[in-house]
């Protein structure tokens, strides 16, 4: 399997520290509101990249951090920290926020078809980890004290910008919401490791430490949570590219000053999902939930299904107009999987299984390319073998794509029979529902999305319910 590392800069060929076994570790949510489906894309193309690893053969074990404190609004130190600023909007407690959109991540994660990682370990769950290691730091000397808080000091590094051919572009949108000078640092790049004195006094979780009652930084974190649960050889580290920096970089800076040696092998870093206006976020422009994108009619799994349409290092635009265009793709597939029978007396054709599989993991050992493995689905369908074999392929494959190929194949055979014994609605009623359908697919090809959103809208509060097939929208009482 070929696999690009942002730290070469160039697709390797994946080698494990210890055979057959992969150490992952992947930078979990800032749980202080929900995740917008940009993050999810991450999550989504992270999904893939472990179960085509398990799909190969490899044993797994996954680790993702809940960083319930520590993320400030900058990600350059500064500013306030995200969890307080969720707290002070709810108007409930830090730990309240932290649970609510903890859950609400991981059911979100469900809908999508993301499985929970191995480990799920919350930052306010290791803070003796923590001052552990910023204590082995200070006495290595690759750490100070300044103004009361810690600092990793980043001139003691040979080199600090390990993924320094990205575009610089993207490598300053980690750092957001603008950057603040901080006179306590003795280099520009040096990071806090543990707050102590911050210019703000509200922060809400504080825990004693040796220089004096603080908090951890949100960098730590990762280094020290992936270290409790994977050891000192790391071999694959994910996350969304604005993490790459300064995130990802510090954590490398710190955890190879701390266990002296090369740290985590291969880097996996997912472009953003974009809209027509930027990058996707949760404080401008809509605010794109899974939910949202339910009450909109979508089946979450048509968002799978476009995520996997790209290739994770491609960045994406997210249009309500692409998403139809997917919603619409992911139907079409349905219905011929729903025509396929699964016939008891027939036998596999082991060709046939032999021939589509070397395709699809071809696929996906090249830099684990999603959108070829969905071509390979097609291709399953059109193969000149029987219906069995087709059902065995799609299923296998679908351990790693996880569109729930064959359980969404049946719904929508289901859904059909209920539309043929649906009640009958009167023939004035039907003729209203019938040109309110006219005027919002004519709303959807003129993208006006608001329009067409209002009129399913009115609809569903008259008791009507709408399905989006390839051949139109259908509907029902
Ligand atoms: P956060 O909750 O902000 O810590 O981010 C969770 C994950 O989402 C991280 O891996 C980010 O790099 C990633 N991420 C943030 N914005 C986007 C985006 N627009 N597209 C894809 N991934 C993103
Ligand atoms: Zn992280």
């Amino acid at each position: 399997m070929q696999l690009y590392n942002s730290l070469s800069h160039k697709k390797e060929d994946f080698k494990t520290n210890e055979p057959g076994k992969v150490n992952m570790y992947t930078c979990g949510p800032t749980v202080y509101h929900f995740a917008h489906i940009g993050n999810l894309r991450s999550y989504i193309m992270e999904d893939i990249l472990e179960k085509y690893l398990r799909y190969s053969g490899y044993d797994v074990k996954r680790v993702m951090n809940i960083t319930d404190v520590g993320h400030l609004s900058s990600d350059a130190d500064t500013g306030e920290d995200k969890m307080v600023k969720g707290a002070k909007r709810e108007n409930k407690t830090v730990m309240d926020i932290a649970r609510f959109y903890t859950d609400a991540f991981f059911k979100d994660c469900e809908k999508l078809n993301i499985k929970k990682p191995d480990v799920v370990e919350p930052a306010t769950n290791c803070i003796e980890e923590f001052i552990a290691m910023v204590q082995g730091l200070l006495e290595k000397d690759f750490a100070y004290i300044a103004g009361g808080n810690v600092y990793f000091d980043t001139s003691k590094l040979d080199e600090y910008y390990v993924f320094n051919k990205h575009d610089s572009e993207e490598l300053m949108v980690g750092v957001r919401d603008g950057v603040e000078e901080d006179n306590n640092k003795r280099n520009k790049n040096d990071f806090v490791l543990w707050f102590t004195k911050s210019k703000f006094e509200e922060q809400a979780l504080k825990w004693d430490s040796p220089w004096g009652v603080g908090y951890p930084g949100w960098h730590i974190e990762c280094s020290a949570i992936s270290l409790k649960h994977l050891g000192e050889y790391l071999d694959i580290h994910c996350g969304g590219i604005d993490n790459a920096f300064p995130h990802h970089t510090n954590e490398i800076a710190q955890s190879e000053a701390y266990i002296g040696h090369k740290w985590c092998n291969y880097w996996f870093h997912v472009l953003h999902l974009n809209t027509n206006s930027g990058k996707m976020s949760k404080s401008t422009g809509e605010f794109l939930t899974v939910s949202l994108l339910e009450e909109k009619g979508y089946n979450p799994l048509a968002y799978r299904f476009f995520c996997l349409q790209s290739h994770y290092r491609k960045s994406l635009v997210f249009s309500y107009e692409n998403l139809d265009n997917a919603q619409g793709a992911f139907n079409k597939l349905l219905v011929k999987i729903a025509a396929l029978k699964d016939d008891e007396s027939e036998a596999i054709d082991e060709n046939a299984v032999k021939e589509l599989t070397e395709k699809f993991k071809a696929a996906l050992d090249n830099d684990i390319n999603t959108s070829l493995g969905v071509t390979v689905l097609y291709d399953v369908l059109k193969a000149k073998t029987n219906d069995k074999t087709k059902l065995f392929l799609l299923n296998d494959f679908d351990r790693v794509l996880s569109l729930s190929l064959l359980d969404e194949a049946k719904k929508l055979k289901e859904s059909k029979k209920e539309e043929v014994s649906a009640p009958a609605a009167d023939d004035d009623f039907s003729k209203y529902v019938e040109e309110q359908l006219a005027l919002r697919a004519e709303a959807k090809k003129n993208k006006n999305w608001a329009e067409a959103d209002r009129i399913r809208d009115e609809l569903t509060q008259k008791g009507v319910k709408i399905l989006d097939t390839p051949d139109g929208a259908k509907w029902s009482l």
